[in-house]
């Protein structure tokens, strides 16, 4: 067995996006982390990062599976590779990756230390499905998409063969190590994903709004409430005219509860009760819309953003659908979504159960995180 190692490059600024795209958790988990996991899972069993002074500090304190070096990223991408193969020792193999590129797939980074442990390289690349056209002088040239491919990343080969590249190869005339390992005098073995976004490298606001839909999360909540003479019923952050109310801590609203919980499970962020306890004066009698919002605020810190809310009333009494919409408003203005993306639905349960009987009311809530 072959012993593979991994360059991943953490050195890249990213002006073109306004914020540190690969410092920004992606349904909560930075770029880095992700590649780090898909190079892992892969097998890469040493990890060297390069850095740039913005992201040392987060390399640093990442908790890494395999033993690991940090070196110091260079003026070009290039010149980090370099830094980084002047660290590693007893290698067979490398994989050098793009930290940006962190949709990657743990079945991609196998195959291509595979292919580089049988054939020499193995580097990841794309098909063309746009027709591209060379614009030269005033000429514009069709190209034969069938013969084009667009290079990604992780690129492996044998050690020594980049090594001996990166030694030999004049660093400042290439964007990737594939084109070094050619000009060395080797011939690259391609390693392809299938479509176009499978490994898309994060450049654009439209390469962060597709990695956040592929990471998509979801939630279901449940809540019950008791009814009881004496109290307001809330329901969805509406009053609604009715004798009896919901008994609670807080306004004892179990659709807005039902969809909180939600929330915080698609999150992995625990439930209401740990956020919320009822133990705290604090939330007594709350409205809890405004727990609903600060729920999230702290999902949107993550990264991530609601995407859809379905949820389901369980009440024999009074009738939900009169008030829906004006449920839909609230709820959907509190989670920053369109009221199209809150359904509220409800059911009775034909006079069985505890709801049916007039004792209470439920709510259940399937969420969408993305
Ligand atoms: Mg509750």
């Amino acid at each position: 067995m072959s012993r593979a190692a991994a360059v991943l490059l953490c050195a890249g600024g990213s002006t073109r996006m306004g914020f540190d795209k690969l410092l920004t958790p992606i349904a909560g988990k930075t770029a880095i982390e992700r590649s780090l996991d898909a190079l892992v899972l892969g097998g890469a069993e040493e990890i060297v990062f390069a850095v740039s002074p913005a992201t040392r500090a987060f390399v640093e304190a990442l908790a890494c599976p395999v033993p690991r070096q940090i070196v110091e990223g260079g003026e070009t991408r290039a010149q980090s590779v370099r830094n980084a193969l002047n660290v590693l020792s007893n290698a067979d193999i490398v994989a050098i990756h793009d930290a940006a590129r962190c949709m990657v797939s743990p079945e991609t980074v196998k195959e291509s230390i595979e292919s580089a442990e049988q054939f020499g390289s193995g580097v990841v690349a794309g098909r063309v499905t746009d027709t591209i056209m060379r614009l030269e002088g005033g000429d514009v040239i069709p190209l034969d998409r069938s013969k084009l491919i667009r290079m990604q990343t992780p690129q492996t080969f044998r050690f020594d063969r980049i090594r001996q590249a990166y030694d030999k190869g004049d660093l400042g005339a290439v964007t990737d190590d594939c084109a070094l390992y050619i000009a060395a005098g080797y011939e690259p073995r391609f390693v392809y994903t299938e479509g176009e976004a499978a490994n898309q490298k994060l450049t654009t606001g439209a390469d962060w709004q597709l990695a956040l839909a592929s990471y998509a999360r979801f939630g279901t909540g449940y809540d019950t409430h008791r009814l009881v003479e004496g109290r307001k019923l809330i329901l969805g952050g509406v009053e609604l005219p009715f004798e009896k109310g919901l008994l609670g801590h807080s306004d004892a609203d179990v659709l807005t509860h039902a969809i909180m919980d939600a929330l915080l499970g698609a999150a992995g962020l625990g439930d209401i009760g740990r956020l919320f306890p009822d133990t705290d004066v604090a939330y007594r009698d709350a409205d809890s819309v405004s727990l609903l919002r600060e729920v999230v605020r702290q999902i949107e810190q993550t990264g991530l953003r609601v995407g859809h809310v379905d949820a389901t009333v369980i009440a024999e009494r009074p009738k939900i659908k009169p008030h829906a919409d004006a449920m839909r408003a609230r709820l959907s203005e509190a989670m920053h979504v369109f009221p199209e993306s809150v359904s509220i639905k409800a059911t009775t349960t034909e006079g069985m159960n505890d709801e049916g009987k007039g004792l209470c009311i439920s709510a259940s809530a399937v969420v969408s995180l993305v």
